[in-house]
């Protein structure tokens, strides 16, 4: 998978892509990122990237023409990539954004600043716009990183066990069932018992269960779209019922 960043800061990402899964991925092959300098498209002695608002205002707008060249300039017709622009007016970024994303084989990430970029970017030349949420910060290059990550790990081969994203949170439409490890006991709190037993049936029982309750008490807007089973069905009956009561004695 082959991502480039089009930013005007290259600089703040060199540590993040040299550490831990991301650093390995990229070792081995599995990941190629590549940093441009969106300034090095910038006509005229001084390089100039921004410019004031037509219509007077606040702030400065990033031009659209260095933007644009740099994005054919990765990638022509043949084997176009795709390209997208991040900005908080965009969908919103998901787990199924990012596997369809990790799915796409070359990315270009568009890293805004200032005041946001020249529309004609955004109806010119990109793909898709893309939010991390609803908040502002000062720059695309945060919200890269974020895209780079999560669309990486679903790469084949960049987790070490194959099995580890396909549990992750989100990635059935539920929140993931929670974790321990030794020690047995910390500050009082013992490990589930089941989670000792060695009996893998009903461990996998206890893992669902939790990520169904989890889900079922912090993101219940989550269950509406999941993927469940009859079991599924079975369990989170049986986790209302549970609360029902609970509520009903308090
Ligand atoms: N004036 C713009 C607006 O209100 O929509 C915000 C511009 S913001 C200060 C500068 C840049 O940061 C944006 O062009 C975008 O690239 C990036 N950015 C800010 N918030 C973001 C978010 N939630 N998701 C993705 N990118 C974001």
């Amino acid at each position: 998978m082959r991502l480039d960043i089009l930013t005007l800061f290259p600089d703040l990402f060199p540590p993040f892509l040299e550490e831990s899964i991301l650093g390995r991925a990229i070792k081995k092959g599995l990941v190629d990122i590549k940093l441009v300098n969106i300034r090095d498209f910038a006509e005229g002695p001084h390089k100039v990237t921004d410019d004031r608002p037509f219509g007077g205002g606040e702030g400065m707008v990033m031009k659209a023409e260095p933007i644009c060249w740099a994005v054919e300039s990765v990638g022509r017709e043949k084997n176009k990539p795709f390209s997208i622009l991040l900005t908080p007016q965009g969908r919103k970024f998901d787990q199924p954004t990012a596997w369809d994303l990790s799915q796409k084989g070359h990315l270009i990430l568009i890293c805004g600043r200032y005041e946001g970029v020249d529309e004609r970017v955004r109806t010119g030349c990109v793909d898709m716009e893309l939010s991390i949420g609803d908040y502002v910060l000062s720059g695309g290059e945060l919200a890269a990183m974020v895209v780079v990550d999560a669309v990486s790990r679903l790469v084949p081969g960049v987790l070490g066990g194959e099995r580890s994203n396909l549990e992750d949170s989100f990635q059935d439409g539920l929140l993931e069932y929670p974790h321990y490890t030794r020690p047995r006991v910390f500050r009082g709190q013992e490990v589930p018992e089941i989670l000792l037993s060695g009996d893998h049936e009903k461990i996998r029982v206890w893992r669902r269960t939790e990520s169904l309750r989890r889900t079922l008490q912090r993101r219940p807007d989550l269950l509406n779209e999941a993927r469940l089973s009859e079991e599924d069905r079975r369990i989170l009956e049986k986790l209302k019922e549970e609360a029902g009561k609970i509520e009903a004695g308090s």
